[in-house]
């Protein structure tokens, strides 16, 4: 099923763009939000440290990533190392350490998919997530948020993307939908993708930055404060690029033989990838290469009954941004 729409701009199309960014502003986080967290990640790489003086926190996710929307809880990292302990007593120890101080609701998921210590801070009402040695999480992090510095409306999509996603119900891994993450990786090949593009790709750029995780190399261009004219040549205004978005995903992805992929700036194929047939639970049905783990998909959540109701979400949003008279209500209408 691959059509192409005839794309037909509303000519009213620039009025959207006052609403769409006060709906940016009003979800970008307060400083004194940011303050908080500081504040928590201070008090428990003091509680860690007394146990283990030589590891390390790092926040990871949305609260480092700069696509972090207002009330999001904390992703952070515990880098260690213990060669003889195993992940999942490092974890119980970890819960035991922070139990003793004033948090509350710490709990050791020792058996999740990725291993957790969950707690709460009542002093900020923050909630945390803690895992252990998840460096290329770190990593992408770090990546993400190089490339939000490159053209401000990166983070103006993906703050709107992501609201979009989560009114619609289309953000949650459990039910196969699409992660915070791997929307953010859609809009940033989107905007590679654009004539002239909005982003460059910061992987096939000579490289400043280079580490090694998990025997993986993550190497990039992150001097991104000398790309910052980048995006100039693209007049398009934020309306355009979220109707652009939807239309892109709704009728111009061929999800029978493409995949994109960050890394390369590009679409690549599936049959270069061999995600042309299941395995397992991977099926493949919608393609997000990682940009660093290049064997992981981060559409493998979706399946059949899933992959339609993305579709159909996308086709509905572009929909409305095509013809609906108030697209910035009826976008975000509850599912
Ligand atoms: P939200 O605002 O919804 O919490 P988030 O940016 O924290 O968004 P998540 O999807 O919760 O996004 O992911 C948190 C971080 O975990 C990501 O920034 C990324 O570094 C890492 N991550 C999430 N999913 C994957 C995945 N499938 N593979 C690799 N890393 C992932
Ligand atoms: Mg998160």
């Amino acid at each position: 099923r691959m059509y192409k729409r005839q794309m037909i701009r509303r000519r009213d199309i620039d009025n959207l763009n006052v609403p769409f960014l006060a709906i940016y502003e009003s979800l970008i986080p307060p400083e004194e939000e940011k303050v908080k967290q500081r504040q928590l990640l201070a008090l428990l790489e003091k509680l860690v440290n007394k146990e283990w003086p030589k590891a390390q926190l790092f926040i990871y996710g949305s609260c480092a990533n700069s696509f972090g929307v207002s009330k999001s809880d904390i992703d952070i990292c515990l880098a260690i190392e213990e060669a003889n302990m195993e992940k999942s007593d490092i974890l119980m120890k970890l819960a035991d350490i922070l139990q003793s101080d004033n948090l509350q609701n710490v709990q050791a998921l020792t058996r999740a998919r990725v291993p957790i210590v969950k707690l709460m801070d009542p002093a900020t009402g923050i909630s945390c997530d803690i895992c252990i040695n998840n460096l290329l999480a770190v990593v992408n992090t770090k990546l993400l948020r190089d490339y939000a510095q490159i053209d401000a409306r990166l983070r103006q999509l993906a703050f709107i993307i992501k609201h979009w996603a989560k009114s619609r119900g289309v953000n949650e891994t459990y039910h196969g939908t699409l992660s915070s993450y791997a929307y953010v990786l859609m809009c940033i090949h989107f905007l590679q993708q654009r004539r002239p593009a909005i982003l460059p790709c910061l992987q096939e750029m000579e490289s400043t930055y280079s580490v090694n995780v998990d025997n993986v190399n993550c190497a990039y261009f992150d001097k991104v404060g000398r790309l910052a004219d980048f995006g100039r040549p693209n007049k398009e205004t934020i309306a355009q690029l979220v109707w652009g978005f939807f239309y892109y995903w709704a009728y111009c992805h061929d999800y029978a033989n493409s995949v994109i992929s960050v890394r390369t700036g590009s679409i690549i194929s599936k049959r270069e990838k061999d995600w042309t047939r299941r395995v397992g639970n991977d099926r493949h049905l919608i393609c997000i290469e990682d940009p660093f783990e290049i064997s992981h998909d981060l559409g493998r959540v979706v399946d059949k009954r899933s992959i339609k109701v993305l579709r159909e979400e996308f086709e509905r949003a572009a929909d409305i941004m095509q013809y609906d008279p108030n697209p910035c209500v009826k976008l975000f209408e509850p599912y």
